[in-house]
């Protein structure tokens, strides 16, 4: 079974975030559990707790349908002792939104060394990080998402995201979401059926499909290769609807959450519907 939904908004409260993925016929969904733009928010009330509690049961949405993203300040491979403090503390908080909310995963990119440490340094750093989120929580994986590489982001590599987990203590809670547009710009080709399948051959032999816990479906406005991070809406980029077609086909996707951030957001009722009318029927 195929999980499909997009990032929608939570506005005025997490328990928001079911009801609007409801409204556009989205069977997954992911959210930010408190602004991302800054680093700390207020706690979340007991009453915006229960109310996203009862929200996703009414409509019918469970843990493994929801992937939650962290905020885009964080980095937690930062070079300088005092922002990576801050990153770690903020992403705990983050970790304990979720385990609050009773989410079981939640989303966020490694890091990035800033031309200041080594790409393996900051690596293990991430790592670092992750264990001690990991320490001071219950029942929430933590979910590398692969970069396009832009920059000095880390993890656009199979391997680098493989060092990252070679490091994590805890192996059942530390997870990966491949976003198509970051795979497809970083330099694996999706967007070919071909390319399609020896990026996830590659997948499971360097990091291992049981590791995969979402997908984000996004076209890509920058070609292959670019290393550049700008998401389109599907087919209208340089992916195309092959590679969604593909995923759609493929029960290796089953059971997770397949998550839209594509940028008109007018568009995501439409783009849930394209794509589960691209199922062939057997
Ligand atoms: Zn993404
Ligand atoms: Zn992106």
């Amino acid at each position: 079974m195929k999980y499909v939904g997009a990032h929608v908004s939570a506005e005025g409260g997490v328990q928001n975030a079911p009801v609007n993925a409801n409204e556009i016929g989205a069977k997954a969904f992911a959210l930010f559990t408190k602004n991302q733009r800054q680093w700390f928010s207020n706690p979340l009330s007991a009453m915006a707790i229960k109310e996203f509690r009862k929200n996703c049961e009414k409509y019918d949405y469970k843990p493994f349908q929801i992937l939650p993203h962290d905020s885009y300040l964080i980095n937690l491979g930062h070079p300088e002792k005092e922002p990576l403090e801050k990153s770690r503390k903020s992403f705990l908080d983050e970790m304990k939104r979720c385990e609050l909310l009773g989410l079981d995963r939640l989303n966020f990119h490694p890091g990035s060394h800033l031309k200041a440490i080594s790409i393996e340094e900051c690596l293990k750093r991430i790592a670092e990080s992750i264990n001690i989120s990991l320490d001071k929580t219950k029942g929430v994986t933590a979910v590398i998402e692969n970069t396009a590489g832009q920059g000095t982001n880390l993890g656009h590599t199979f391997e680098q995201v493989k060092f990252i987990i070679d490091y994590v203590e805890n192996k059942l809670r530390v997870g990966v979401c491949i976003d198509t547009c970051h795979a497809y710009t970083s330099g694996y080709d999706v967007k070919t059926a071909s390319g399609f399948k020896e990026t996830f051959k590659k997948f499971d032999e360097i990091i291992g499909i049981e590791y995969l816990k979402g997908i984000h479906l996004n076209d890509s406005k920058k070609e292959f290769g670019t290393r550049v991070d700008r998401h389109e809406n599907l087919g209208t980029g340089f992916l195309g609807n092959e590679t969604f077609e593909l995923i759609m086909n493929d029960d290796r996707f089953n059971n997770m959450p397949l998550i839209l951030e594509t940028p008109e957001e007018s568009l995501w009722a439409q783009e849930i519907k394209k794509l589960y009318s691209m199922v062939k029927q057997t």
